[in-house]
Parts: C-alpha cells; sequence; structure tokens
C-alpha cells in the first residue's frame, strides 16, 4: 500500500472530538477506505480516526507505543502480516457470533485475533496467443520441464509470494514444495518481476506464457487495456482449490475503544459492507453471502483452497528459506 496522506491522517487523530471514535491503524489506501469509514460514521455516530501507513512501521509503532498506543483496530493486508502481529502480542482475541457468522473459518485467525474482510486469490494468468486453459492445470504443474523458459515469477521477496509457498507447504509438505519451488526457477523466462502488475505485463507482451498473481491486479489492468492478450486461469480447481489470502483486521491489545472497534470490524463483514470493503480494490467478499463486483464476477466462480490462510503465517519462515534454498530470489 502506498504511504499517503499521513498528514491528512494526523491532523484527524488531532481533530474534533466526537461522542465516541475508533482509531485504525491502516496499511490500505486512505482514499481507498475512505468512502468505507464514512458509510460506518455516518450510520454509528462513531468517528474513525485513521492512520496510514506501510504494514512494517505500523507494526513497529504499534510494539514501540506499547499500552499507550491509540490504535484500538489494526487494518492491513496478507495472513502473513495478520499472523505477525498477533505472534508479537499486538493483538486481542474477539469472541464475536457475527464475525463468526459472516467470516468463514478458514478466512479467521483460529484464536480470534484477526478477521479477513475480503479474499485476494492468487491465481494463473497465461499469455492468450501462445496458450489455452486446457494447457494449464496447477501451480504444482508449473514445476514440469514442459514450463522451461516460459514462467514468470513476481520476486520471492513480497509477503504474497511467501504465504503462497506457505500454504503449499501446508498442502504437500516441506519436500515436495521444494522440488516445486526448484521447478519453478528452472522454469523461469526472466529475473523475478519486481510486482504482479509487471508480471502481466511481461506476459502479455510475451516474455513469458504464464505466470502467478493477485486477481484485482488483472483487474485494474484490464480496465485500462480491454483487449490485453492476458487470460486468468482458476488454478487447481480439480485439486484443493485457489489459494486465497485476506484483507482483515484485529482489535489492539491496547485498545481503548475496544467496544467501537469490534462493531467497525462486525460491521464491516456485514452484508451491506462487504461491497464497499471488497469493490474498492476488486477484491472478494469474504462474507459468502455478497456478490464481487460485476467486473470481478464476469471472471467465473472458483474453489478456493480451505486450509486456513493462518498457515500462511506460521509456515512463512519456512517458506522463506525454502525460497532460499530453491534459488528464487
Ligand atoms: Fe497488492
Amino acid at each position: 500500500m502506498k504511504r499517503i496522506a499521513a498528514l491528512v491522517s494526523l491532523s484527524l487523530l488531532s481533530g474534533v472530538v466526537a461522542a465516541e471514535s475508533v482509531t485504525v491503524y491502516s496499511a490500505r489506501n486512505d482514499q481507498l477506505v475512505k468512502p468505507l469509514f464514512d458509510a460506518f460514521s455516518k450510520e454509528t455516530g462513531i468517528e474513525v480516526r485513521t492512520l496510514t501507513d506501510k504494514e512494517g512501521p505500523l507494526l513497529e509503532k504499534l510494539k514501540a507505543e506499547g499500552a499507550n498506543t491509540p490504535a484500538d483496530v489494526l487494518l492491513t493486508v496478507d495472513a502473513g502480516n495478520l499472523w505477525a502481529a498477533a505472534n508479537a502480542g499486538l493483538l486481542k482475541p474477539v469472541q464475536s457470533a457475527t464475525l463468526a457468522a459472516n467470516i468463514p473459518a478458514h478466512l479467521r485467525d483460529p484464536g480470534n485475533q484477526w478477521f479477513g474482510l475480503s479474499v485476494r486469490a492468487r491465481t494463473m494468468f497465461y499469455n492468450k496467443i501462445k496458450l489455452k486453459p486446457s494447457d494449464l492445470s496447477t501451480y504444482e504443474d508449473l514445476a514440469n520441464v514442459k514450463w522451461k523458459g516460459k514462467l514468470c515469477l513476481r520476486t520471492s521477496k513480497k509477503v504474497y509470494n511467501q504465504s503462497l509457498v506457505g500454504m503449499l507447504i501446508e498442502e504437500n509438505g516441506e519436500a515436495k514444495t521444494e522440488q516445486i519451488v526448484k521447478g519453478w526457477v528452472a522454469n523461469l523466462a526472466t529475473d523475478p518481476l519486481p510486482d504482479d502488475t509487471k508480471l502481466l505485463e511481461a506476459i502479455a507482451a510475451g516474455q513469458c506464457d504464464v505466470g502467478i498473481a493477485n486477481t484485482y491486479y488483472f483487474g485494474r489492468l484490464i480496465e485500462k487495456k480491454k483487449d490485453l492478450p492476458v487470460g486468468l486461469f482458476w488454478a487447481n480447481q480439480q485439486a484443493g482449490g485457489v489459494h486465497v489470502n485476506i484483507s482483515g483486521a484485529g482489535v489492539t491489545r491496547h485498545a481503548k475503544n475496544e467496544k467501537a472497534a469490534i462493531r467497525l470490524i462486525e460491521w464491516m463483514s456485514s452484508e451491506k459492507a462487504q461491497n464497499l470493503v471488497a469493490d474498492i480494490n476488486l477484491e472478494y467478499p469474504a462474507n459468502p453471502k455478497v456478490k464481487p463486483d460485476p467486473l470481478v464476477a464476469s471472471w467465473g466462480t472458483f474453489k478456493q483452497n480451505q486450509i486456513n490462510v493462518n498457515k500462511a503465517g506460521e509456515n512463512q519462515v519456512a517458506a522463506t528459506k525454502l525460497m532460499d534454498r530453491a534459488g528464487y530470489r
């Protein structure tokens, strides 16, 4: 997420005090979450104050502030990041029947310290001139020698790929996953790319035939260039399902406005708010009763992998080491 509008947010922090308020440390784009928080304030009368930064600095700030933190809620992307916050003792468990009902079990912390609010699908994309969907099957298959010189991957430094490999470890075990990742590396068409957009552009340009990316990057590109020769393929549909991750939130360990914090997260999980939560970034609603944005819906439905996304965090260190051993940079 971009580091933006920190000044605006700080001025809000020192602004007029409403009857009730909740302070959110947010690693999400301010312009994207503002309409959401405005709608919540309008409905509940609870003022939402935000401080926006990247997840790393936000976690450091939460640690440094300890019991003095003004933060009531941490809002960020990737289960790996939320797991790290919980693991560092920065969040507290929340017992909420509403969240248990609205958010499927695999998209929230088994210890109830964080809850997925939108789903991000990390699947396969291919060059439509070079390949047809029937050429593709699974993430594991991309290690096959038939893809030599045809695969593009984003850098292993990004938490998205650490989470993906962490989930593959959970599914296949470490030894098999290492063989898969080694196979990917052997098949690379080019050095790992810095971000998912560059990866999709490389596929469009024919630099590689196939790659792995989050669907919302595809959505953003396709909104700009409708005739891009890139297709979306739902991976592992005859196997465990597409690997999903989340954006989500948790109540901070030292929240002063715990009730309002829980109310905000519950509200974000509700049917009326889920489109506001998910559509801002062309993600999928976490609440299965809610339909995605029409563009997102046009890519069809898919089977999600049902392994709890907290495994992305639990296996993060093992995944990082494994990618290093496999020569995935
Ligand atoms: Fe992203």
